[in-house]
């Protein structure tokens, strides 16, 4: 639930808007072209790198009563994006006045609902996602929101690792199991292909014998994700 702007807020906004730094933030608010409702999107919405996709997550329905999404979600993930990206303004504030835009938007859109009456009506989908049930996020996706484990996966994604759930991670056999893999590393109890924690004893479908090969199929090589 994000707390309603204050008017402090929307007097910054309106200065960012009209200072030095509103051109640049323009010119990434331009770049945003479309809308993409295909992906799993932790946080609900996000947006690419170059600012030209709005991410909203799959399971979200497109109106909340007589409220569109859409417009909404893109005023705020675009102008927190050109605040972050173009003005270089930092995470806390970027997300306030993004939020005040927000705000602004549903003023015009939804007369007569309130910030506090949007907000109970977008809680019931606001569940965190654990790191282990991403299985589709955006490949482009800002990750500067994200932070931590969910951080960490969602980097994962991007660098081509694979999912658990798409190569069958299971439990082990003594002769196959990922402590005699190619591409487990056991100072991080990682593997460079799979995303998350590895455990020696188990394995998956892409089991590689340790020295049969220089770690072929290895999309990240030797890289470990941050930490
Ligand atoms: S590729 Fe599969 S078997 Fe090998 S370390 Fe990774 S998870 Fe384990």
């Amino acid at each position: 639930m994000i707390n309603e702007p204050t008017r402090n807020d929307f007097l910054r906004l309106q200065g960012v808007r009209m200072g030095l730094k509103g051109s640049t933030m323009k010119t990434w608010l331009g770049r945003f072209r479309r809308v993409d409702r295909s992906k799993q999107v932790p946080g609900l919405r996000g947006i690419s790198n170059d600012g030209t996709t709005v991410y909203i997550d799959r399971a979200m329905p497109r109106t909340l009563g007589a409220i569109l999404l859409d417009p909404l979600f893109a005023a705020y993930t675009t102008v927190r994006h050109g605040l972050t990206m173009g003005a270089r303004v930092d995470q806390k504030t970027a997300s306030g006045l993004a939020a005040a835009a927000e705000h602004q938007l549903l003023t015009h859109i939804a007369p007569g609902v309130s910030w506090t009456e949007y907000q109970i009506l977008l809680h019931p989908y606001e569940r965190e996602l654990e790191p282990e049930e991403v299985e589709d996020p955006p490949p482009d996706l800002a990750l500067y929101p994200y932070s931590g484990p969910l951080y960490k996966t969602l980097w994962e994604f991007q660098q081509g690792k694979v999912p658990k759930s798409a190569v069958a991670y299971r439990k082990g056999s003594p002769a196959e199991h990922c402590g005699n893999c190619s591409m487990f590393r056991p100072h991080s109890h990682s593997c460079t292909l799979v995303i998350g924690l590895i455990s020696p004893r188990y394995v998956c479908d892409e089991w590689e014998k340790k020295g049969a090969q220089a770690d072929s199929r290895t999309p990240v090589g030797q890289a470990d994700a941050p930490a």
